[in-house]
């Protein structure tokens, strides 16, 4: 899920409300529907049908997770964390990748097993094949709720929940297109199939949702449109010149801005200083989700410290050039 810098953020108590409200809604959404599915299950003793309901227990939990981590993600900063907290949403989207691939490699198991002729598709009663038709409109539902709050918080860790909610969905139509292609088209290799596709879709979605999460905590950011917006401001200060090692990293929907500028010389202090602040006014003006912005002052023409990393403008050009060849 890619952030848009133009897009107006919406308020962290605002966002953090949304992220509750989807939250419970998986927590009792699932509780229901797995209920339900246990219970159909067992009365016509499909396992499959047991099996989905379990698994819909381990999305409450996950759900439960994406709740505690919004609470946690929205506490404000701490002696223990200066930064605060958002990082907490990164972990939570961490783990729920993890979930993901589980899911996957699961249901990869149980059609290698199904080759292996050690496990059968049974046609369940009509009462499991009730539960698994409302089970999956139930989590259509979730998982279209779940976009929805992701989209408009740009919260990863919601939109992995969805994702997640979104595969369940997939998993149950395997079970009921398995039993339709074994007992009734009297062709299981077409129920092998569909669980070999489902089951690399399915890792796949969970390895690109850890691998996202991975550009957060290597401190990059997706959107190199951003360092263009930052330059294009420094440039519009009068007074401030060559803006260079620039650094910026994504915190959940923000960006975490560092710079470095230089200045005449021989401005004083407090001249300095306020073409400082207009210049993050300036970048704030046209960066909507700034989290944070440092900038440091340097004396023009004056070679500083050692600066082995950060860009400057040309990295933004080459980087164009080279992705437009
Ligand atoms: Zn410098
Ligand atoms: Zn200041």
């Amino acid at each position: 899920m890619k952030k848009n810098p133009e897009i107006e953020p919406i308020s962290p108590e605002i966002r953090l409300n949304v992220l509750k409200k989807a939250s419970w809604a998986g927590i009792i959404g699932n509780l229901l529907l797995s209920a339900l599915k246990i219970t159909a299950g067992l009365v016509s003793s499909s396992l499959a049908v047991v099996g989905d309901g379990i698994d819909s227990l381990s999305d409450v939990v996950t759900s439960m997770v994406t709740l505690y981590a919004a609470k946690a993600g929205a506490a404000p900063p701490d002696p223990e964390h200066p930064w605060g907290h958002g990082r907490a949403e990164t972990i939570a989207t961490k783990t729920l990748s993890l979930v993901i691939i589980m899911a996957g490699l699961q249901l990869l198991t149980m059609t290698v097993r199904k080759i292996t002729g050690a496990e059968i598709s049974n046609i369940p009663g009509k009462f499991a094949l009730l539960a698994s038709g409302i089970s999956i409109i139930g989590k259509s539902a979730l998982a279209a709720y779940k976009f929805h709050a992701g989209r408009i918080t740009e919260s990863q860790m919601m939109h992995a929940d969805a994702i997640n909610m979104r595969n369940d969905i997939l998993l149950s139509f395997v079970v009921l297109t398995g039993v339709f292609f074994t007992r009734i088209l009297n062709l299981p290799i077409l129920d092998i199939a569909a669980g070999f596709a489902v089951s690399i879709w399915i890792i796949i979605s969970g390895i690109r949702v850890f691998l996202h999460t991975n550009t957060e905590l290597m401190d990059s950011i997706d959107d190199k449109n951003v360092y263009c917006h930052v330059f294009q401001a420094a440039e519009m200060i009068q007074g401030i010149s060559n803006p260079h090692r620039v650094r910026i990293r994504g915190l959940n929907s923000l960006y975490v801005i560092d710079m470095d500028v230089e200045v005449d010389g021989n401005l004083s202090v407090s001249e300095a200083h306020s073409l400082a602040c207009s210049l993050e006014v300036e970048i704030r003006n046209r960066i909507n989700k700034v989290y944070d912005i440092m900038v440091h002052i340097e004396p023009a023409g004056v070679p500083d410290h050692l600066e082995g990393y950060g860009l400057v403008p040309d990295d933004i050009r080459r980087n164009r050039s080279n992705s437009n060849k």
